[in-house]
């Protein structure tokens, strides 16, 4: 089977290593000369255009930034489904809308290009250690034929439905996770504010009703939990600006079929505050110094 990959920077650059590992031949494609290198020295054939990378494969699998990036290089003027061959097989593992992929998609079935998507959740670390989950949206066949290809990237890769509703869980996911962790820091400055000591209100966080994997695994406030990027200054985490990018997902979609996301639309203009004082890259667990006296970083 002949593999190609594009877009190979911090998440695809490690599952492009990981297949490689387990022996498959991969061709890739980056507009990062930096990536491209990587790539080679892990064994990976680079190729100088998306359309050279595709025109063999048998499968491609695309991590690419944002929805435009992804147009491009499904569509634009290099664009893969202008050169792969019937019966081939494309997995979009990017997080962007929905809409985006089920468009591509149609364009694919006519002419027998099955597109589906596989956003992830685990981060650099999952993706390293080939511990991602994947959230496929893709027909029963679909999904039959990319699970063993994403087994070689991922610990679990979950059925979510047709095409598109693999974004819909990573973004309904991300919606819930970037308001929860929003919540556990308000509770826990309010907590400290008045005195309790925070391990003690952590400690009875996680064995009462509020207990989340913002307040058990990845709590903002410091040392409450060791190995949390609010224990190393907010750190080598999930950067905020990529939160924010999923809650804007979150909220477009909701636009799109009237939904109302009341919480999302506020805690989006929290980590946009965070954003524009220039924290960005910092975890977004540091959501956390909307409610302390002084800055974290
Ligand atoms: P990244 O910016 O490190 O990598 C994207 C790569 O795509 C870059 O190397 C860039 O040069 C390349 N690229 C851009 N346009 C291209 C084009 N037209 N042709 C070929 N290559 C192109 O981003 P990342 O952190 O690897 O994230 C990729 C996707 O995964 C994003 O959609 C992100 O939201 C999602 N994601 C990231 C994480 C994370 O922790 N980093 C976690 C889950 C999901």
């Amino acid at each position: 089977m002949k593999i190609a990959f594009i877009g190979l920077g911090n998440m695809g650059g490690s599952m492009a290593q990981n297949l490689l590992k387990s022996g498959q031949m991969v061709s890739g494609f980056d507009l990062s000369e930096q990536a491209l290198q990587h790539f080679a020295e892990a064994g990976g054939v680079i190729c100088d255009s998306p359309q050279a990378a595709a025109q063999e494969a048998d499968v491609v699998i695309t991590m690419l930034p944002a929805a435009k990036h992804v147009r491009d290089v499904y569509l634009g003027e290099q664009g893969i489904l202008a050169v792969l061959k019937a019966g081939s097989l494309c997995i979009d593992s990017s997080t962007i809308d929905p809409q985006t992929i089920k468009d591509i998609a149609a364009l694919g079935s006519e002419k027998q290009i099955q597109v589906c998507d596989a956003p992830v959740s685990g981060g650099t670390m999952g993706a390293k250690n080939g511990t991602l989950t994947f959230m496929v949206g893709a027909d029963h066949a679909g999904y039959e034929a990319v699970k063993p290809i994403l087994s070689f990237m991922g610990k679990n890769i979950v059925h979510c439905g047709a095409v598109g509703t693999g974004q819909v869980a990573k973004i309904c996911n991300n919606l819930i996770l970037g308001i929860s962790m929003t919540a556990v820091a308000e509770g826990m400055a309010l907590g400290a504010k008045l005195g309790i000591d925070p391990q003690a209100l952590a400690g009875v966080i996680n064995s009462s009703s509020g207990r989340c994997w913002s307040s058990e695994v990845n709590n903002p406030w410091p040392d409450i939990c060791e190995n949390a990027p609010a224990s190393r200054g907010y750190t080598e985490g999930f950067a905020t600006q990529l939160m924010l990018k999923d809650l804007g997902l979150a909220i477009e979609a909701a636009g799109q079929v009237k939904q109302p996301v009341l919480l999302g639309g506020l805690v989006q203009q929290l980590y946009q505050q965070l954003c524009l004082q220039g924290d960005a890259n910092l975890d977004f667990s540091s959501i956390i110094q909307h409610y302390l006296p002084t800055k974290v970083s």
